[in-house]
């Protein structure tokens, strides 16, 4: 059994940290919050045992928030830590992984020289293995790469141009915009994504351009891969039906936007309404000689969750890439 330690206890780490407890062989060991807030007492009912930091230990006491020790007592009984506390704090948390010998799973907010390698489960599971630091590439980042090292399985991928439409913020994000305008985010080409791409895939020529919209749902991307030779539209559509956290999906049913598939996931039942797959509008789908168009939507809250627990097994050196992406898959109940 894995022992593994949650250190941020957000969007991203508690639903990590729900995934962890359905892993058969991972243990969940406890959680950091800074602040006694919703998401600490609702950590607390569920049973989760919380950590925090020395200062924060009167405020739990005050909230009636039972706490189970200190940060440093948590990452010390456990073999890695998943590091989600938010853009840049993770950094600052390295030198106490290092400290007490710890390997760390980073998340995309950090810079990429945080950790020895960047990760995308279907593209470099094998380098990851027994990498002290690991970081799982950003929402959208995640979402580019395994579109396209699976479309690197229909042929050799020369080239990738690709416009995202950010959500503006996450539904908990109640202070942030915008409500009412599309911002490109930047408005210089290429966007920090073709930078991410490339941490993992070295050498792709990819340039990226993006903007913000007034939602918060989903992203959504219009992705132009270009390979070297000329493809058919069944084969691409034969490699995406067969690819484990891809799913298609076709207008026949009506399904022809975000909100659709959020109310999709919410029909399931899914946890949090969450949609780890990557969801590509199948009648998006356009193949002309060696070039590929397509759209999919991306859910910025739950995407990174299976790359958490598959980078924990990398680093760990505990299982192959095929044994850890099924059994992530089943645990998690995820489609494709
Ligand atoms: P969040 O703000 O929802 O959660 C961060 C949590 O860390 C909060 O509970 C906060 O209280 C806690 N925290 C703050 N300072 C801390 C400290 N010093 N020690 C311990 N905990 C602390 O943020 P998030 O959206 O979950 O993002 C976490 C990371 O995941 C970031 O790197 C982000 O870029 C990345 N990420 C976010 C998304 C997304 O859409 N939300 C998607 C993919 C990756």
């Amino acid at each position: 059994m894995i022992s593994v330690a949650v250190n941020g206890y957000g969007t991203i780490g508690k639903r990590v940290a729900d995934a962890i407890v359905k892993q058969p062989d991972m243990r969940l060991i406890g959680v950091v919050k800074t602040s006694p807030n919703y998401e600490a007492l609702m950590a607390h009912r569920k049973g989760i045992k919380i950590y925090v930091p020395q200062q924060s230990i009167k405020k739990f006491d005050e909230a009636g928030i039972p706490i189970a020790g200190t940060v440093e007592e948590l990452i010390k009984t456990a073999d890695i830590v998943v590091d989600a506390t938010p853009n840049g704090v993770g950094a600052q948390y390295k030198s106490i992984y290092q400290q007490l010998q710890k390997n760390a799973i980073f998340q995309g907010g950090e810079k990429a020289e945080v950790a020895d390698v960047s990760f995308s489960a279907l593209c470099n599971y094998n380098e990851a293995l027994n990498k002290k630091y690991i970081r799982v590439v950003s929402c959208n980042t995640t979402a580019l790469l395994r579109t396209i090292c699976t479309m690197g399985r229909v042929g050799k991928v020369e080239k990738v141009r690709a416009t995202i439409v950010r959500r503006a913020a996450d539904p908990k994000e109640v202070k942030k915009g915008p409500i009412n305008s599309l911002i490109p985010d930047p408005a210089t080409v290429p966007s920090h994504h073709a930078k991410d791409v490339n941490s993992v895939i070295k050498n792709l020529d990819i340039a990226t351009m993006a903007v913000i919209a007034p939602t918060t749902l989903m992203h959504m991307h219009f992705l132009n891969i270009t390979l070297k030779d000329k493809i058919e539209k069944k084969d691409v559509f034969s490699v995406l039906e067969n690819t484990p956290r891809i799913v298609l999906v076709s207008s026949k049913y009506d399904v022809e936007a975000t909100a659709e598939l959020v109310e999709i996931a919410r029909d399931l039942k899914r946890e949090r309404n969450d949609i780890p797959e990557v969801m590509i509008f199948s009648d998006s789908i356009y193949v002309k000689d060696n070039e590929i168009m397509l759209m999919y939507a991306v859910h910025q809250e739950s995407i990174v969750v299976p790359e958490n627990i598959d980078a924990i097994r990398a680093s760990m050196g505990a299982r192959s890439a095929e044994e850890s992406i099924r059994i992530t898959n089943s645990s998690l109940g995820i489609l494709g």
